[in-house]
């Protein structure tokens, strides 16, 4: 018998994958643990049955929400991931030699365990002498922490479970005082495909220009993510993405990429039309 890997995207959509094994599946403390492995798109990782990384797309995401903001500020020393218990968000991190402190507040330790054990090419860099792991709750860490971080990447899950306070303002309140003066946020911010995803994108959209001078959204195509195009904002207290954006600097760097690069990077922040005037009208 066939064995498939389902998710709901809308009442309408379902997205399916076909499984050679169901590999492992618990209960955290926290969400419902599984990974599959999967034909198409090689071992599977969801939460509470929803895709968080695929072993097949999972470059393009981690890409995104990485490079992007280190090819605007060549000075990024002290980074926060919150969340992104993977590891795929820290290892493209720490290509960066200039990099010296990764500290990654994941909540939920069976996720970093499963992932170090299912998932090595993407958590292959979680001992990494410059990465921290920490297993707190990012929104609580955040709370203390004063004018330290160059760069905080959220690589959350959705707003739901622990993820929920993740998306609010007194978060990005001290997210921002996190910040150096030169500081940049980036958050996976939803597909704008179906409505009730870019509600919530649209909403941290405007709750983040409310307080970073400079938000600018861009996207990139992640097959199995809902709608298969994802966004991310770019907040920061001083850098333009496209008028500081340094590609000769980025390039000098050699660092090889399967999809980012320094065109895609200007492309990536010109958006549709539907999505321009959504965001735009609130
Ligand atoms: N790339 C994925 C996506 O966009 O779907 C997200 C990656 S997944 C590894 C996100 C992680 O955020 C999960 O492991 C989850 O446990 C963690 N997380 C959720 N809420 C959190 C919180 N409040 N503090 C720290 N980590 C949290």
């Amino acid at each position: 018998m066939e064995l498939w890997y389902s998710e709901k995207h809308t009442n309408n959509v379902k997205f399916s994958l076909k499984v050679k094994e169901h590999i492992f599946s618990s209960q955290s403390k926290f969400q419902k643990v599984d990974i599959f492995d999967t034909y198409e798109y090689g071992k599977l990782l969801t939460l509470d049955g929803l895709v968080m990384v695929t072993e097949r797309d999972e470059f393009v995401y981690h890409d995104m929400i990485v490079h992007t903001a280190m090819a605007v500020n060549s000075e990024i020393k002290n980074v926060l991931v919150i969340g992104g218990g993977d590891g795929g968000t820290v290892r493209e991190l720490v290509r960066y030699p200039f990099v010296k402190q990764v500290d990654m507040v994941e909540i939920d330790k069976m996720v970093v365990d499963v992932s170090r054990e299912y998932l090595p090419t993407i958590s292959c860099e979680l001992d990494n002498e410059r990465v921290n792991v920490l297993y707190e709750d990012g929104i609580k860490f955040v709370k203390d922490k004063n004018n330290f971080y160059d760069l905080i990447l959220i690589d959350s899950t959705d707003p739901i479970g622990p993820g929920e306070g993740l998306f609010t303002i007194d978060f990005y309140t001290n997210c921002y005082n996190a910040l150096t003066d030169k500081g940049i946020l980036i958050n996976q911010n939803e597909t704008p495909i179906y409505d009730e995803f870019f509600k919530v994108g649209i909403n941290s959209n405007r709750k983040l220009k409310k307080m970073f001078p400079i938000v600018e959204v861009y996207g990139a195509n992640i097959p199995t993510y809902p709608g298969g195009y994802w966004l991310f904002n770019f907040a920061s207290k001083k850098y333009n993405p496209i008028d500081d954006f340094n590609e000769d600097k980025w390039n000098s760097l050699n660092i090889k990429t399967r999809y980012y690069n320094t065109n895609l990077h200007k492309g990536s922040f010109a958006l549709p039309n539907f999505v321009k005037e959504k965001l735009e009208d609130g």
